[in-house]
């Protein structure tokens, strides 16, 4: 702001026409007075900037007029393709009932806007975090009104600022306003305009909105929020933004709804030791008047994009640029001074992805540069705004020397899962959040696609389906399940929206689709889907033409069109187990489908869902040949002769490579068939189907449609099995009955048995890495120490203990324990140890300048067997200051609730903290984890009824906020009541025998 522009402001202030307002007063948390925020704001500022004069004009302007007044000139923007209110087709409700209806919730289409101006001044000073700001909003009228209904949250409005202005060819016209009222519940700013003068916004004219607020940077990860950190022993603070899902309105009034779409000018105030950073490139910093050693940053308008895509940080970083190898965009990655050399890998595979999906979506990347930002606290995750991603230092920096492998592989993921973003989310976009899916789970799928192309040492495409197909069954098997694509309205509905469904589901259905229509298909497909909507907005059905059109072209065969398939998948919840019953004398088999789930409640609760679904079937008996057939969504059974010749004394395997998103069952005599082949050679299977015969066998038993006595005898095999997946599979599966026993008498047996399965690839593999070792070798290793040590196997315990001593009297020394394996051997000395080798943790994940250590050594400190020493800790749960950060605390505690000994402290210290856990995790998301966390291993009745007790006397945040995870928590501990019921005995005397059998024993 020049000082010609003050004296501007000062002429505009005066001679601006009077305008009637008779503004009422927004509710308490709008109502304090702008002017005493401001002063108090400037106060602080003016201290710093060594106050003149000039300040003090600046103040007189800033209260009068704002920070800055200036019309924009009528442009010509880009039109959003889609605006419609609701989505298009009818969709399942979300949880027990939304608690308000969509026509309440969203905002009327009678304006809609196309540019805004927005203009932030963070301060960023200790007791000081006030932000300054003002919009100018170019709207356009659709139908006639005499309100304007837009977002605002957590910010004070200053009324006396607002103003609505009609732009026409003659001189603008000022509108007088009636009224400016803020409702709480739906978040809507409404500016009624004077009716006794019968003023109104007419259909076809464009108008002006702007105003001038008063913001905060919150502590928490929503809106602006800072972030603190220490940097050569020096706290430091930066600004940063996170706006989606519904968040946009607490850092600047606006119409926050994804199909909203507008262009964004961007203007940033920031101290000089300072950078600021927003989604297009800087294009001009002026000094900001009065305001010594402050500037504004200006930033080229960007594209048409949804609110929640808008970002800003401020921050004082050391930036990186990246080598591109083409001259249409730059990139960047931005981090802490002393966290440089961990950005390198960042480097490389940024661009490198970037460039991967301009190739695989047949479309430039459209912005002029790229910028990725490493947070380091307060920031969880990752973010996809449109040309500067955000991302928690521990998912972007990644250290060789003492990050594992997994570290980078976190790294990866997030990096290409937020640059397919770019196109698959931000281009085009969902057309409301019940479409949330559709860019979450396209992108959770195609990531794999991009990481196999940026770091194929990783094997991201084959590790698929255990780090996701197998995870989302276990909560998509619970009646309690929601379908992936949800009717949701209310701000905490569509943060429930952001879970292993949406995300995990989503790919895996989509890995499925892109199977059965083929990967040209489906590639080409996508890049339609994007040209056809780009900068525009979109729902499923969109997608799902432009594949029914690409696979007419392709010739591919479907049963019927991919809509109808998919519909099976996305608007019911769950997944369907698939029954073979072959006939032994002929080439016939008999196929049935029913709904998975892990327990049937007794509930008579009619759902009118038919669960059935378009299931696309593939099988084998000998991984050369693969025969394919559907099951149809009308059909519970079909005969089908097998088109591939099969002997009676030859298996069947169905779903290969598990790319379909089903279990599958078999007769008794072909799962016995499985199992000797298994026995005899196990490599006759392919990789992936012995991960997925382990998975599902394991959970048809848990689920009571299989013997345990099946799944449990083909365990034996692994006695020879090398492989990361089959053993990945395993143990996970396995990890119920564990968390099952643990408690119980015959825990003895299963660690012994479980030992006695693992002891040869322990020996084989032994405990230190090897340099020639693949990615999914060293994963294996981690694994098999991880579970010898933690089910007590000397070598392991001594080895992990040595090693831990070692590096306490070097601590300096980061070859000590390697990096993979630093989680194993932490915990296991923890586990074993006592203060000393706990305090040495502490110390050192207090230290680390790396944040994937600093996490590694978080988790493990929650290892502990000392009572005492896990009620200090989650005392220190709940003192951000002294003990652990928010973010960290979160973790703290889920880790603490899988330690057996800590899960009853933890249930103790949540029901006697409660309310003090509400105020500290204030997100519904991060306490819906706490409580999943801390009961999911409950399994008696004494357990159930403290915790039906518990949500009884906490009904008004776990029952209406929570509904969803509250009920799947008290539904999974029926079930692990009743699976105790059913199954201990069972799996005891199957343990009892497998551990004395002479004929069973290792052979080395
Ligand atoms: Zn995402």
């Amino acid at each position: 702001m020049s000082s010609d522009l003050i004296a501007l402001i000062i002429v505009l202030a005066f001679e601006t026409p009077e305008i009637e307002h008779k503004t009422q007063q927004l509710d308490s948390r709008c109502g304090q007075k702008l002017s005493e925020a401001m002063s108090a704001v400037l106060r602080l500022t003016v201290t710093k900037c060594r106050a003149s004069g000039i300040v003090v004009i600046f103040i007189a302007c800033l209260m009068a007029v704002g920070l800055s007044v200036y019309f924009l000139a009528g442009r010509a923007y880009p039109t959003a393709n889609s605006c419609s209110v609701s989505p298009k087709r009818p969709l399942p409700a979300f949880g027990a009932a939304p608690k308000i209806a969509q026509s309440v919730i969203r905002l009327p289409r009678t304006l809609l806007p196309r540019h805004y101006d927005v203009r932030l001044l963070p301060i960023l000073e200790k007791g000081n975090f006030t932000v300054l700001g003002r919009v100018v909003i170019d709207l356009q009228c659709v139908e006639e009104t005499d309100r304007i209904v837009l977002h605002s949250s957590d910010i004070k409005v200053d009324l006396k600022s607002v103003q609505v202005i009609e732009q026409g060819d003659m001189a603008k016209k000022m509108l007088s306003l009636e009224s400016i009222d803020y409702e709480t519940i739906t978040e809507f700013l409404i500016i009624r305009l004077n009716t006794k003068h019968k003023v109104k916004l007419a259909k076809r004219t464009n108008y002006t909105l702007s105003m001038d607020f008063v913001g905060n940077l919150t502590d928490t990860s929503a809106g602006f929020f800072r972030s603190v950190y220490v940097e050569d022993g020096v706290e430091r603070y930066m600004a940063v933004s996170q706006m989606e899902p519904t968040d946009a309105r607490r850092v600047f009034p606006c119409f926050d709804e994804p199909n909203m779409k507008a262009i964004f000018t961007v203007t940033i105030g920031r101290h000089r030791d300072m950078t600021a950073l927003s989604n297009m490139p800087l294009i001009d910093t002026t000094p900001i008047d009065g305001m010594q050693d402050f500037y504004w940053d200006h930033f080229a308008p960007t594209l048409l994009m949804s609110t929640y895509l808008v970002a800003f940080v401020v921050a004082n970083f050391t930036k990186i640029e990246a080598d591109v190898g083409n001259a249409n965009w730059k990139f960047n990655i931005h981090v802490r001074t002393s966290a440089v050399s961990q950005a390198q890998y960042a480097k490389v595979i940024g661009p490198k992805t970037q460039a991967f999906y301009e190739d695989y979506f047949q479309m430039p990347f459209p912005l002029p540069k790229q910028d990725m930002i490493a947070i380091p606290s307060a920031f969880v995750g990752a973010m996809e705004n449109w040309g500067l991603l955000t991302y928690g230092e521990s998912v972007l920096l990644y250290d060789a020397d003492v990050s594992s492998l997994d570290d980078r592989q976190t790294v990866v993921e997030l990096v290409t899962h937020e640059l397919a973003h770019q196109w698959f989310g931000n281009l085009v976009t969902m057309d409301w959040w019940s479409d949330l899916w559709l860019k979450e789970g396209f992108t959770s799928y195609i990531e794999c696609l991009a990481a196999e192309h940026v770091d194929p040492s990783l094997e991201r495409l084959e590790q698929f389906v255990t780090s996701s197909l197998h995870t989302v069954m276990r909560l998509d098997a619970l009646e309690s399940s929601h379908p992936i694509s949800v009717l949701v309205n209310h701000p905490d509905e569509i943060g429930e929206l952001f879970d292993d469904i949406s995300y995990k589901k989503g790919a895996a259905i989509t890995r499925m689709l892109a199977n059965f229509i083929g990967a040209k298909s489906f590639r080409n497909g996508l890049t339609n889907y994007l040209r056809i909507h780009q900068y525009g907005n979109a729902v499923q059905d969109d997608l799902w033409n432009a594949f029914d059109k690409q696979a007419e072209l392709d010739h591919v065969f479907l049963p019927t069109n991919v809509k109808t398939i998919m519909d099976t998948w996305t608007l019911k919840m769950g997944f369907p187990v698939v029954t073979v019953q072959r006939d032994y004398n002929s080439q016939n088999v008999t196929i049935t489908q029913k709904r998975f789930l892990v327990r049937k409640s007794n509930s008579t609760t009619a759902d009118p869902t038919v669960y059935l679904w378009w299931t696309p079937l593939t099988y084998t008996t000998d991984f050369r040949t693969i025969g394919s057939t559907w099951l149809a969504e009308n059909q519970t059974s079909k005969n089908l002769t097998l088109e591939i010749e099969i002997r009676n004394d030859e298996w069947v395997i169905f779903n290969v490579n598990e790319t379909g998103y089903y279990r599958v069952n078999y007769d008794a005599r072909n799962w016995q068939l499985i199992a000797k082949q298994l026995m005899t050679n196990h490599t006759a299977i392919s990789v992936i189907n012995r991960a997925q015969i382990m998975n599902d066998a394991l959970n048809l038993a848990r689920a009571g449609l299989l013997n345990y006595e099946i799944p449990l005898n083909l365990t034996k095999y692994l006695e020879r099995e090398d492989e990361f997946l089959p053993w990945e599979a395993t143990l996970t599966a396995l990890s119920y009955l564990d968390s099952m026993m643990q408690r119980t008498p015959g825990y003895g047996l299963l660690k012994n048995y479980v030992l006695k399965i693992l002891s040869p690839l322990y020996e084989s593999l032994g405990f230190i890495n090897r340099s020639s070792d693949s990615h999914l070798t060293g994963k294996l290793r981690r694994k098999v120490v991880d579970s010898c040590c933690s089910m007590g196997h000397k070598d392991c315990i001594t080895k992990a203990t040595d090693s831990y001593h070692q590096w306490m009297s070097d601590p300096q020394n980061t070859t000590i324990v390697p990096a993979m394996l630093k989680r194993v051997v932490v915990c296991t000395a923890i586990r074993h140890g006592g203060e000393m080798e706990w305090d040495f943790a502490f110390k050192r994940f207090r230290d680390s300048n790396v944040a994937s250590e600093k996490a590694t050594l978080l988790s493990s400190l929650s290892c502990t067997q000392e009572s005492w020493i896990i009620a200090r800790m989650l005392e220190m749960c709940l003192s951000p200051t002294t003990g652990f950060r928010t973010q960290d605390a979160l973790d703290v505690i889920k880790t603490l609730a899988g330690n057996p000994i800590g899960r009853f402290l933890t249930f103790n210290f949540m029901r006697e903290k409660w309310l003090e856990m509400t105020k500290i995790f204030s997100s519904i998301h991060n306490l819906a984890h706490v409580f999943e966390s801390v009961t999911k291993a409950f399994n008696t009745d004494m357990e159930l009824k403290e915790l039906s007790d518990f949500v009884g006397r906490n009904k008004e945040l776990l029952v209406s906020a929570m509904t969803r995870s509250t009920q799947q928590s008290i539904d999974r501990v029926r079930s692990n009541l009743s699976w105790m019921k059913q199954n201990y005995r069972h799996v005891v005397n199957w343990l009892q025998k497998a551990n004395t059998d002479a004929t069973f024993q290792r052979s080395t």
